[in-house]
């Protein structure tokens, strides 16, 4: 592959990456899931975020310890499945930043149809993470990244549920420098854009809209 993929096989990942791929789970399950697999991915991506060093009186002694050095990180949800993802990392890095950029993809020709982009002004000393659930064709995570790299941001990586090797390599044929982190590889595309086995239509489950 041209570029970096994290496939984060932590246990707690796989065991609700796995509820999450039955079709019985419930949409209120599947909203839950998301979020806590939001929770246990940001913990992942945040791995080499710098700390600095500090000093820390506890109620026995005074201690060094390290806090998080600046902090300037922002979550950036692809509408409208990303904002799944969001509510968890946001409960982890509550003090985020957060930029939004509305995709959807035409179904006829899977291509990605920008129609919504907000991110904080000042980007270029802030670290980006962009988030989506499925890496399919890989259109939409190569049209938000395209677009969050108008603004300069000091770094960006890329988040997902589930991906497939035609995405992961066509989006690291775009963006050979944004490392994918990704909770699996799943086997194929289908003829529809569809992952195989994949978990179906994240935003539908997601939002019980079909
Ligand atoms: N988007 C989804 O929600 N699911 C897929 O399988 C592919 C794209």
């Amino acid at each position: 592959m041209a570029g970096d993929v994290h496939v984060i096989d932590h246990p707690l990942v796989q065991h609700k990456l796995s509820l999450l791929r039955r079709k019985e789970t419930s949409t209120s399950e599947f909203r839950a899931l998301v979020a806590e697999i939001g929770m246990l991915l940001a913990y992942e991506v945040t791995r080499d975020l710098p700390t600095q060093a500090t000093v820390v009186q506890t109620p026995l002694a005074r201690m060094n310890a390290s806090v998080l050095d600046g902090k300037k990180i922002v979550l950036v949800a692809i509408l409208r499945a990303g904002t799944g993802i969001l509510d968890g990392m946001l409960r982890i890095l509550p003090s985020a930043r957060v930029g939004h950029i509305g995709i959807y993809r035409d179904h006829a020709t899977l291509k990605a149809v920008e129609y919504y982009a907000r991110v904080p002004k000042v980007m270029h000393d802030r670290d980006a993470i962009v988030m989506d659930p499925m890496v399919a064709t890989g259109n939409s995570a190569v049209a938000a990244v395209n677009r969050l790299k108008e603004t300069n941001p000091r770094s960006i990586k890329f988040v997902c549920l589930v991906s497939c090797p035609e995405g992961l390599r066509h989006f690291h044929a775009q963006h050979p420098d944004v490392p994918v982190y990704t909770a699996a590889v799943d086997s194929h595309l289908d003829d529809h854009g569809y992952i195989v086995p994949g978990l179906g239509d994240a935003g539908d489950r997601l939002f019980g809209t079909r």
